[in-house]
């Protein structure tokens, strides 16, 4: 066996170096009584399970965890694993690291890996089947933990010893442990040192020593003696979703994929009628100089198209990388704020001179650029249809009245279309798309370029040069002027291209649906029980409409939450409640 993978910034081990997965089983299985506790639940009716840890590290206590699940938990119940990780190992090093278990977890091993976020501050959740579901944020504990929502079962208190990691071992943890445990979650941990256990003992923990692994004398463990209920919300079973466009489709995905009985309403007779129907679409997230709700949410989306790349073929999705100009000092300033503040690993962002950003791109460019390598294009519509495919859909079916429709919840995802529905602060704004053939000179661009519109790498040997930006047009006719639009302001952006003939192919306007702020819409609608809303994703419709579409599957569920509080609260309708009524009252 190699030896245990050892951190050099805490000097310490991540885990046991005479047999880690033996210390997992004794540390936390045993010190949380699983797998009693799951089955005692299970007994008792619940569904789920919620598992939260600190310090995912390589991530073998949660593959320890799933393995022990899936063998004896009740077939009905659902893990649900949270866990904190403010130094993320490479896929390498985790690969690595778990080599000696290879034969006991390798098969569990090997699809973490495969869905293993990118390294980017933030909430993660990924689905690993209809019984598993991991939510790894990445960040300081301290930082994240006050914005999780969840109901915890258990805690897995890991982390590097306290004497070489006091930070983590805060009381903000151990206050927010409280908050989320209900009288008798459980807790363990491999280190007995006095801070923790009076930390723990102060927050209303009951804490008892144990035998520690293999040379160490002490562990404790303990349970959550305080008041706290164990909600029990009644969850809704068939959710009528209005829209088949991307965030229609995407809500249905991800509701099946919970066991939810998603049904689509559409109007037209296809899918992806309106703005998501392009045929070639980036997917970018949308960018802010400082850390906040948007950077946390479009952080999350856009690492979540990300892991759709196993799908690649079925969605045409193609990640070739995009460069976005830094053609000002607008952008200067912003995209420099940008990299200090934002947490993501330079594998996925950097800056690049405009020498180095010509040399991805293929051609010759007159500018900096931020490059995200992992950004690319897909086919919104086929991926419409993919995530549709094993969905009830009614097509030319106009829903004008809720109460029509026999369903216990009700999605509105069918854009402007939703204020029919609700009184909502939102707008069309008009966007036409040229497509272009490829010629000698496209034939060399390797990477998609963003500046005030974008041109896409080639997919299918053509070309996607987008997209103009009408408030004021509520039609989606093609007008010639704006294909010129797009091919002058490309010209102007890469004058490399600026003697160039495009032969154009097609065109394709529609109308994109957007919010006052130009943030999304989305979740559960305030003082209605039933009735969600999934709209206003502007030009980010690929990234924005799977992140709400797990925000609104969590709130159905009543289940850990898979974006931060604050985010989920920047996105809900009621913050232009709360806005209106502060302006009544300053007024
Ligand atoms: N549970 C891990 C496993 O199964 O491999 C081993 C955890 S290792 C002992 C401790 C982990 O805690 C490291 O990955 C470290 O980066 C992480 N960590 C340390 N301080 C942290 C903090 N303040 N917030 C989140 N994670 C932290």
């Amino acid at each position: 066996m190699k030896g245990a993978p050892r951190s050099s910034q805490f000097d310490d081990v991540y885990f046991s170096v005479d047999d880690g997965l033996a210390e997992t089983r004794h540390v936390f299985m045993q010190g949380n009584d699983l797998p009693h506790f799951w089955q005692e639940k299970g007994a008792a009716g619940a569904q789920d399970f919620v598992i939260a840890e600190t310090g995912f590290g390589t991530g073998l206590n949660f593959l320890c965890a799933w393995k022990e699940f899936c063998e004896t938990a009740p077939l009905k119940m659902r893990l649900d694993f949270v866990s904190f990780e403010k130094f993320p190992l490479s896929k390498t090093e985790i690969q690595e690291a778990l080599e000696p278990w290879q034969s006991e977890l390798g098969e569990y091993a090997d699809k973490l890996l495969e869905q293993y976020p990118i390294r980017v501050g933030g909430f993660h959740r990924i689905v690993f089947d209809s019984r598993i579901s991991l939510t790894l944020i990445f960040g300081d504990v301290n930082e994240y933990i006050p914005e999780l929502e969840a109901r915890v079962d258990c805690w897995f208190l890991d982390g590097f010893t306290p004497a070489k990691n006091p930070d983590m071992w805060s009381d903000t943890l151990y206050r927010n442990m409280a908050r989320l445990s209900y009288n008798g979650t459980r807790f363990a941990t491999f280190t007995a040192a006095g801070d923790v256990r009076r930390g723990l003992a102060a927050a209303g923990f009951h804490v008892e020593k144990r035998k520690g692994f293999g040379r160490k004398r002490d562990m404790i463990v303990g349970h959550y003696a305080e008041e706290g209920e164990l909600a029990t919300s009644s969850r809704p079973t068939r959710i009528a979703i209005i829209g088949g466009g991307l965030a229609g489709t995407s809500c249905a995905y991800v509701l099946k994929q919970y066991g939810f009985e998603p049904v689509i309403y559409e109007t037209s007779d296809r899918l992806a009628s309106g703005a998501s129907g392009n045929e070639i679409g980036l997917y970018n997230p949308r960018f802010t100089a400082l850390r906040g709700a948007d950077s946390e949410y479009y952080s999350s989306a856009y690492a979540h198209v990300i892991r759709m790349a196993g799908h690649a073929e079925a969605i045409e999705y193609s990640h070739r990388g995009t460069l976005h100009l830094i053609s000002n000092e607008d952008k200067d300033r912003r995209f420099s704020k940008l990299l200090e503040n934002w947490h993501w690993h330079g594998d996925h962002i950097k800056r690049l001179s405009k020498e180095e950003a010509s040399d991805v791109a293929g051609i010759t460019l007159d500018h900096e650029a931020l490059y995200l390598p992992d950004a690319g294009t897909i086919c919104p519509y086929k991926l419409c249809v993919y995530y549709a495919k094993d969905i009830d859909i009614h097509f030319n079916h106009e829903v004008n009245d809720l109460s029509d429709i026999d369903a216990d919840a009700y999605v509105l995802a069918n854009g402007i279309g939703a204020t029919k529905f609700e009184e909502l602060p939102i707008h069309t704004v008009r966007g036409q798309v040229t497509i272009v053939k490829q010629n000698d000179a496209l034939s060399n661009l390797r990477a998609n370029i963003c500046y005030s519109g974008y041109i896409t790498a080639g997919v299918n040997e053509r070309h996607a040069i987008g997209s103009t930006f009408q408030k004021w047009l509520e039609h989606s006719d093609i007008l010639d002027e704006d294909d010129a639009d797009n091919i002058t302001r490309l010209k102007e952006a890469i004058p490399s291209l600026g003697e160039i003939d495009f032969e154009i192919d097609t065109s394709r306007a529609a109308l994109r649906v957007s919010s006052k702020d130009r943030f999304p819409i989305t979740g559960r609608v305030p003082n209605e029980d039933n009735i969600y809303l999934s709209t206003a994703f502007g030009s980010h419709g690929i990234v924005g409409s799977l992140a709400a579409a797990y925000l609104i599957a969590d709130q159905m569920r009543g289940g850990v939450q898979s974006l931060p509080k604050s985010v989920a609260k920047s996105l809900s309708l009621q913050r232009f409640i709360d806005r209106a009524e502060k302006k009544r009252l300053n007024s």
